[in-house]
């Protein structure tokens, strides 16, 4: 099959933290080489699209930050329309908070204000940013959590929590599930992903390593998908959504083209 384009995930399939999966430069290289045009599309809403287009530089994988998609971007622009002037609070690294305030949202510290509750990954997340959750939740409308990833391939190929962990100990605490979950698999992701696609007409191929993100983000959107084995899926995994490929790592993948 030919395509026009890939929407390459990131952890676990171009990297794990800041070690490049072995082939992922030559692949991505390879694919441009031969015509595709490739987007990049990551549940981590912890950096801005400028900063990983900066560790994707040190690895030898040149990108536009243009060409890079968060989760923390479709939150932001979601935000954005339909919650311009709300309070939020935000339980989230730094650089979430910075492209909220880039975009003209108004966060807030004191619990109680907040009409809407974001929830996502946070390494500094501790006891009292639970407690700030739970007076949150008690008052606010709406609870959103930018991406529903639980864990995340760490170094060494070992899961470290992610925003959906932290998304479920506030949610839990308050006893309430998110209103909205965006990131892959989300409507409002795949949304986001055709708006930005529609300029360039064509068959794209999505890979990633999640099954119930990456590929099942690919169903809804439409896509071809390719599962790579290099991060959260294992020999012994079922898979189900079935992807159209599976291939050890993004070094393989054009052995399927
Ligand atoms: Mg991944």
């Amino acid at each position: 099959m030919e395509y026009d384009g890939a929407i390459i995930d990131l952890d676990g399939t171009i990297y794990r933290e800041y070690t490049p999966i072995p082939g992922s430069k030559t692949a991505i290289q390879s694919l441009r080489e031969r015509g595709l045009s490739i987007i990049f599309l990551t549940n981590n809403p912890e950096r801005s699209p400028d900063a990983i287009a900066h560790r994707l530089e040190s690895m030898g994988i040149p990108c536009d930050p243009g060409a890079i998609i968060t989760a923390g971007a479709v939150t932001t622009q979601y935000l954005a329309s339909h919650h311009p002037t709300d309070p939020i609070f935000l339980i989230g690294s730094d650089g979430l908070a910075d492209q909220f305030e880039r975009a003209g949202l108004t966060l807030t510290d004191e619990p109680p204000e907040a009409t809407v509750v974001v929830t996502s990954y946070d390494r500094s997340f501790d006891f009292e940013d639970l407690t700030d959750g739970l007076r949150a939740l008690q008052t606010a409308e709406l609870f959103v959590g930018t991406d529903p990833d639980r864990i995340y391939p760490g170094p060494h190929g070992k899961p470290v929590p992610g925003s959906g962990a932290i998304t479920g100990a506030v949610g839990g605490t308050a006893d309430r599930t998110p209103d909205i979950v965006f990131g892959k698999p989300s409507l409002e992701t795949v949304e986001y992903v055709d708006e930005r696609l529609e300029p360039q007409d064509g068959d794209w191929l999505v890979v990633g390593d999640s099954l119930t993100t990456d590929i099942t983000f690919g169903k809804r959107a439409g896509m071809d998908t390719a599962l790579v084995r290099s991060g959260l899926t294992d020999e012994s995994d079922t898979l189900s959504p079935t992807p159209e490929y599976v291939v050890k790592t993004i070094g393989e993948i054009l052995s399927i083209l």
